[in-house]
């Protein structure tokens, strides 16, 4: 099976599940237990803690672990003062999108920012954030559907030159390319485990010490009286090795997709009406979203799961549902031309052999007679 789908989740690296088997079952102690056994499991908690925070260079104290992504971004827009405005731009993952608009039907005054037809959020956007002083701005730093990377450290310096704070999304850029906390500028930003080979169901918000958190979960002190709850200390573990492995092998890892995405983008030229989505943007070296003029997307990635390959055809979340994808609407794309869109996340462990047999078959299933 070839697997081109890395954005929606990465399979967990051999040496995270190594690291993580002894707290699935021998180390089964509370990480708030007294006796050794709970001792055991909150050092390996700070450990853990120390591996994500070497990389993206943070105090460890600065980390708070979740259940994911999506909780880390819902605990960043929670922050929120009451009735502050809140700025979050057009592409953001619905895990943003959403308790936005929870926000404004709370009150808050919530302002789109909107993209270029290359996805890249405009400086008219950012110069109405900053005429309009909204409590967060939040941009994410990576978008997981077209793999456009946001200049967020150029964005965060002009709104936290006018006391505005900013949040970043940076699941996605996480393991792909350099995501260093305090370079980027931002008060705020969010991490997942499952993108970068470790396992689902645990993230991390990282906060800039004067930002006032405010848990969503309550009825525990763990993590700083952040985020109650029991830690699932395995997958902490996880995603701290996780985290070790995407900085020793940061360089290495960006040089060999961006090889492979060049190899793709060489076949994808040979394909008669096809488009690269947000090409001429930065991009991560991983992604690539493309749409062959009247094939069907979602009809392309079925042909293509019976070759035994996977890809998306949008973001995986917004999969099943028949609407365009809204990142595309939001950069001009005619719903036409949206319906087409297929995405191709490439991993550590994808070959050339893969992407050419992939270029193959895609001819083979769209280039007729
Ligand atoms: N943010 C972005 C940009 C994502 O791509 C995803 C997952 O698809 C999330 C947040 C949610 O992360 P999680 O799956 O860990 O909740």
């Amino acid at each position: 099976m070839i697997y081109f789908d890395h954005n929606a989740t990465t399979p967990l690296d051999d040496r995270v599940l190594d690291a993580m088997q002894p707290f699935l079952k021998t180390f089964y102690g509370n990480p708030s237990s007294l006796y050794r056994l709970g001792r055991i499991s909150s050092s390996a908690i700070d450990a853990a803690r120390e591996q994500l925070a070497a990389l993206v260079g943070v105090q460890p104290g600065q980390i708070v672990f979740t259940s994911g992504g999506t909780e880390a971004n819902n605990l960043a827009l929670a922050t929120l003062d009451p009735r502050a405005g809140l700025a979050v731009s057009t592409i953001e993952h619905p895990s943003v999108i959403e308790p936005a608009l929870h926000l404004k039907s709370l009150d808050h005054q919530l302002t789109l920012l909107d993209v270029d037809a290359n996805g890249q959020v405009t400086q008219h956007a950012i110069d109405e954030a900053i005429r309009l002083k909204p409590g967060l701005v939040s941009m994410m730093l990576a978008n997981n559907e077209t793999g456009a990377v946001q200049n967020v450290a150029h964005y965060a310096s002009q709104l936290t030159e006018h006391g505005i704070k900013v949040h970043t999304d940076a699941v996605q850029a996480l393991g792909k390319i350099p995501v260093d906390f305090n370079r980027l500028g931002v008060h705020l930003m969010s991490l997942s485990s499952h993108k970068i080979y470790g396992p689902k169901g645990c993230g991390a918000l990282v906060f800039e010490k004067s930002v006032q958190l405010k848990p969503v979960m309550l009825g525990g002190g763990q993590e700083q009286g952040f985020r109650a709850g029991t830690e699932n200390a395995a997958a902490i573990v996880g995603f701290g090795k996780a985290a070790e492995l995407a900085k020793t092998e940061l360089a290495e890892r960006h040089a060999h997709l961006l090889t492979l995405r060049q190899l793709l983008e060489h076949g994808l030229s040979t394909i008669p009406g096809l488009t690269i989505f947000a090409e001429r943007s930065e991009r991560l070296p991983n992604t690539v979203q493309m749409g062959i003029e009247s094939i069907d997307g979602e009809m392309l990635l079925m042909q293509l799961d019976q070759k035994n390959i996977a890809v998306s055809s949008g973001s995986a979340c917004a999969s099943g549902q028949r609407e365009p994808s809204p990142v595309l609407a939001a950069m001009g794309v005619e719903p036409s031309d949206a319906k087409s869109a297929i995405r191709i996340s490439l991993g550590k462990a994808n070959t050339e052999a893969e992407i050419l047999e992939f270029i193959k078959q895609l001819k083979s299933l769209t280039i007729k007679g």
